[in-house]
């Protein structure tokens, strides 16, 4: 062996330990990071929606990423025919391209709502750019139904307290999911992803499944198979469905804490002045 590689070698052993703590403390900061930033149900930034305290079976379907001809057209077909309402968080540059879908969707007395106009990550934008991301979608859903939605889901359930107080000052509620996510849109037989979603769900609980890729056209065949075994199963429990709206309002008659004013927010909020 040569003697720079020795070197090197001896470099290695004799400060392992300093690398060690240097690659753990560099793991934890990325899974740090990860969980205040996409897990559903951290409260950090300022206060999320993820499912509703009600001692009832309701529960809430909602579907990201759409419009998404004819899965879409599928889904709605499935839930006009058998009652079932549902959510549609919408990409602005799907809700252009697809005006009709979205106008069925609002018309079959779903609830709409905002999911960025081309699914940025969020975090990784300017305050004005993120701005820009969800005020256009909101123009574009209000263009197209005639109404302004409440609702907004961070695509990748990404957020930091930019993304939350932006979403607050234009009147939006931030609204997660508690079952977690099935992982429909790497296409798995639909009997896996109806599988994934029914372990999870209990009184009060939004499930997100796929009718889209961040608002662009993809095979949604599984996802529209699996909704139909989502919601025969939990019929057979007792389970009704309700829209995200819905939900929050028999969560609020059964004593849940409505969506915070302004002097509520999370430990990192700042206000804007
Ligand atoms: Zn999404």
């Amino acid at each position: 062996m040569s003697r720079a590689a020795d070197s090197i070698k001896g470099f290695f052993a004799r400060h392992w330990r300093v690398f060690a703590i240097g690659f753990g403390g560099l793991a934890l900061i990325i899974v740090l990071l990860w969980y205040v930033t996409e897990s559903p149900k951290n409260q950090l930034w300022g206060p999320t929606v993820t499912s509703e305290p009600v001692k009832q079976k309701v529960v809430a379907l909602t579907f990201d990423d759409g419009p998404n001809p004819p899965y879409t057209d599928r889904i709605l077909e499935y839930l006009h025919a058998e009652h079932v309402p549902a959510t549609f968080f919408v990409v602005g540059l799907a809700v252009q391209a697809h005006p009709d879908i979205v106008r069925r969707e609002f018309a079959d007395g779903n609830a709409i709502g905002n999911h960025t106009w081309d699914h940025a990550h969020l975090i990784l934008l300017s305050r004005t750019h993120i701005e820009r991301e969800l005020t256009s979608t909101e123009d574009e859903i209000q263009r197209v139904t005639g109404e302004h939605t409440e609702l907004f889901r961070p695509p990748f359930g990404a957020r930091d307290f930019r993304v939350i107080s932006v979403a607050h000052q234009l009147g939006l509620q931030v609204i997660m999911w508690s079952v977690p996510l099935p992982a429909d849109w790497t296409q798995p037989p639909p009997r896996v992803i109806a599988d994934r979603v029914l372990k999870y769900v209990k009184d009060g609980s939004i499930i997100v499944l796929h009718d889209g890729n961040k608002g662009h056209a993809a095979d949604r065949n599984n996802t529209v198979e699996a909704t139909k075994i989502i919601v025969t199963e939990l019929r057979k429990r007792g389970f009704r469905f309700v829209t995200v709206p819905e939900l929050e309002k028999l969560g609020y008659a059964e004593g849940a804490t409505p969506p915070p004013g302004p002097t509520e927010y999370g430990p990192f909020y700042t206000p804007r002045l």
